[in-house]
This record gives C-alpha cells, sequence and structure tokens, in this order.
C-alpha cells in the first residue's frame, strides 16, 4: 500500500527544453550556507585571486560542505546577505574578469577503495542537489558498507514545473551510469533501484539501458520524491522517527546528485554550476538554464527574457516547497533547482475562511499528521502535545494546505509549530544535563 498522496497538475513545460548555458555575470556572491550543516567558513580575503574551482569556502564541521569559485577574478567583498530562506549569511563576492581561468589544481581524483571514493565526494562539494542540501559524502560515509542492503537513486521530480532531474536524465545518462558503477565498485551496492514518476516514460526507457539497475516506474503523484515516502514505496521499508534511511539498509541518492559526482571523479571540476528549471506564468522564455554558482536570481530571470508581466510571485524551488522570495538579488546556490515566477491570478492564494474540521488535512498526510492540532497545542503552548502530536516530522511538504478547502496556510502554521517545539526540545535537553 502506498502512502497517502495528492493528484496535482505536472506542468512539466520545460521538459523539452535542452539545458543552456548561461554566462556569469560581473559580479557572484556566494553563501556560506549551501548545504544542511554547519555554515562553511572562508579560505580567501578581499582582493585575493580566484579562478574557476578555486576554493573559496572550507568546510566546517561534521556536516558541512566545502564551496568553490564558478568564475575567475577577484574577490571584492565578504559580508552578510540576506538568502531566499530570509536569513542573513555571510557571503564572498567575486567580480567575474569574464577569463573563466581554470584552476590549476584541477584534476581527477585519485580513488582506490572506498575512503578514498568519499573523500573525494566531499572534496567534490557536492550536496543532496534535489533540493535538501544534505552534504554527499557524509550520506555515503556509513563506515560499514555491510549495512547497504539498497541504493535508490531519486528520480521522481514530483514537484510541478521542475524538470532538471529529467533533463539530467535525458542528457546526462552516461554520467548516471557511471555513477553507477561508482556506487558498485566503492560501496558494494548490489541492488540499486531508480524510483521514476510514470509521467517521465523518456527517463525511464533510458535508465533502463544502464546495466544492474531495477527502474521502477512510480505513480505521478506527490510527494513521491520526499525521501521517506520514496524509500516506502520502492521497498516497502518505514524509516522510524529519529532515525536515518541508513538504519534501515537504505541510501537514498537524487540522479543529479550522482551524475555531479560521476562528473567530478571523472574531470575534478568540482560543483561549481547547477541546472535551474525557470518558469512560470510571468516568464517570458521558459527553460531550462545551466546557472553558475552565485549568479543573482534576477540575472537568470534577466537570460529568459525578463518577465511578461510583472511578477506578483517569485518562488525560489518548487510551488509546493519552495519559498517566496522579496528580494531578486539572492543568488543562486547548489541546492537551487527550479526559479517560479507567477502572474497576479495564479499566484493569489485561495480566500482564508475558518477550518471547518472536515479533516482532509490529517486523511491527505502522507503520515498522517494533524496540522489542525499542532495550531491549537501552539496556541496554547503545549509542548507536551505538541510532542505527542509529532510535529518534527512533518516535512513541510504542503499536501494538507493544498487540499484545504478553508485555505489556511497550513505549512507557514506547521513550521511555527516545529520550530516551537524544536526549542522546547533544546530547553528540556539543556535541563537534564
Ligand atoms: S506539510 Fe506536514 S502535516 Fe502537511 S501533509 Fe506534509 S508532512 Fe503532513
Ligand atoms: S483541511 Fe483545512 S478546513 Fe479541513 S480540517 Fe484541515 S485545516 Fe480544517
Amino acid at each position: 500500500m502506498a502512502l497517502k498522496s495528492v493528484k496535482i497538475p505536472h506542468r512539466k513545460n520545460t521538459k523539452d527544453a535542452k539545458p543552456i548555458r548561461m554566462d556569469a555575470p560581473q559580479l557572484l556572491y556566494f553563501s556560506a550556507v549551501q548545504h544542511i550543516g554547519a555554515p562553511a567558513k572562508p579560505t580567501v580575503k578581499i582582493g585575493d585571486e580566484v579562478k574557476v574551482g578555486t576554493l573559496i569556502f572550507e568546510a566546517a564541521g561534521a556536516i558541512s560542505s566545502p564551496v568553490y569559485s564558478s568564475v575567475s577574478g577577484k574577490v571584492k567583498k565578504i559580508e552578510d546577505m540576506l538568502q531566499s530562506n530570509g536569513t542573513y549569511q555571510q557571503c564572498i563576492v567575486i567580480e567575474n574578469d569574464g577569463q573563466m581561468t581554470l584552476d590549476e589544481s584541477i584534476k581527477a581524483p585519485e580513488i582506490n577503495d572506498y575512503e578514498s571514493f568519499v573523500s573525494a565526494v566531499f572534496a567534490s562539494g557536492v550536496v543532496g542537489l534535489g533540493g535538501a542540501g544534505f552534504p554527499t559524502a557524509v550520506k555515503l560515509d556509513v563506515k560499514d558498507v555491510s549495512r547497504i542492503e539498497q541504493i535508490i537513486i531519486n528520480g521522481a521530480e514530483c514537484e510541478p514545473y521542475i524538470t532538471s532531474d529529467t533533463r539530467t536524465m535525458l542528457d546526462r545518462a552516461d554520467d548516471i551510469a557511471f555513477g553507477v558503477e561508482l556506487l558498485k565498485k566503492y560501496l558494494g551496492a548490489k541492488n540499486i533501484i531508480f524510483g521514476i514518476e510514470n509521467n517521465k516514460s523518456e527517463c525511464i526507457a533510458e535508465m533502463k539501458k544502464i546495466a544492474g539497475v531495477e527502474v521502477k516506474a512510480l505513480p505521478s503523484i506527490y510527494p513521491q520524491g520526499a525521501e521517506k515516502v520514496l524509500v516506502y514505496n520502492t521497498t516497502g521499508k518505514v524509516i522510524e522517527e529519529g532515525k536515518l534511511p541508513i538504519d534501515a539498509g537504505v541510501i537514498v541518492i537524487n540522479c543529479t546528485t550522482l551524475a555531479a559526482v560521476a562528473s567530478y571523479v571523472k574531470t575534478g571540476l568540482p560543483l561549481v554550476e547547477k541546472c535551474v528549471t525557470v518558469d512560470g506564468s510571468a516568464v517570458n522564455e521558459p527553460k531550462n538554464v545551466i546557472v553558475p554558482i552565485g549568479t543573482p536570481v534576477s540575472a537568470v530571470f534577466e537570460f529568459c527574457g525578463g518577465f511578461k508581466e510583472e511578477p506578483a510571485k517569485v518562488i525560489y524551488g518548487g510551488p509546493m516547497m519552495g519559498v517566496s522570495i522579496a528580494d531578486m538579488n539572492v543568488p543562486v546556490t547548489k541546492q537551487t533547482n527550479a526559479l517560479i515566477a507567477l502572474n497576479e491570478q495564479d499566484a493569489t492564494p485561495k480566500k482564508t475562511t475558518s477550518c471547518i474540521r472536515c479533516g482532509r488535512c490529517t486523511n491527505t498526510c502522507p503520515f498522517g499528521l494533524a496540522p489542525v492540532a499542532f495550531a491549537k497545542a501552539l496556541e496554547q503552548n503545549d509542548m507536551e502535545a505538541m510532542k505527542h502530536l509529532h510535529a518534527n516530522l512533518c516535512m513541510e511538504c504542503g499536501c494538507c494546505a493544498y487540499v484545504c478547502p478553508a485555505g489556511i496556510p497550513l505549512v507557514q502554521q506547521n513550521k511555527m509549530a516545529k520550530a516551537a517545539l524544536a526549542a522546547y526540545l533544546k530547553k528540556e535537553k539543556e535541563e537534564k544535563k
């Protein structure tokens, strides 16, 4: 039995649009936070010369990732800047010299065994490119590879509009096939499952050509690509609360992430560019664009012919899990997979009315959570109740808000509930010390 889900319009308008590489703008902005985990630390100072592939931020802490320059030029500023998530983070501003000179240190890594493979993945700067941003080396660093029973390659791409993974599967099949070989060779993976939604028949056919991979055509439902949902729908395994997929013997890796790892192993050029789907009713020329990391969002839209009309909403990511941005200067990061600009008609939310206790939110939640009860517990500041409601499990997928007939902004409420519970649990832990 599959987990609960919703059927949403696909709007994969750019699925046939081969990615086009855009030139880097004059100024690029590299954030210290392009991954889940500790912010990376600058390795350059104002005035330093950099090249394509020069390390500009080093990883800081067990869960972190290095960042490399996507252009050659000079470090102009290092300052805190607004990011897509509304926080201010340290950014290195680089003035592009237009030469795109490659750093002399770039060479394919030497890999002889599992440890050197994980080190190479770390050095590549690759993180979960489906949007999650979890450092890939940390995910693959399972210490004992005999724990791995299955590796699932995520090609679901279930959010409306986004087709950047679709294009990876169609245009970079060689990189994915090489990535599969690496997984087999260094992780000893025997059972590799490729999960792809059945609305991507060309991708399914292409990936079936890769030897030693079982391709599963999955129903086109949302959120098919969410990690826990995908693991359950492909293997029947449940990832228990507080556990990771590897605790159930599973590693999940996004198809574009795997292609990026393969590309680094072949060339030694770390992750410096990202395929981004640019679409939405306000965009003049929707397309897939290969964007130098650090490029401001405004330059990417300009490359797509600007706007047909003033966008009423610009979403960083997909419409279900992405965030609205107010500042068009926020930069593209490793995690950016879509930029969606909507006109007034598409951006206007449903009129909000009172909750009618229909229960559709809970009945649609893949984990059977109760957002209405979160809101009540939050209002009453009853964090013990919140604990029992498992608000922490909410993955902010937006299914509940999508089906709510009262138009209640449930995801925003859920985020507040999760933050309050996290603060409560942290305090509780500190008091127990
Ligand atoms: S946003 Fe959270 S509560 Fe709502 S459906 Fe998704 S997981 Fe369930
Ligand atoms: S779906 Fe909306 S109206 Fe129905 S119970 Fe949930 S919050 Fe209330």
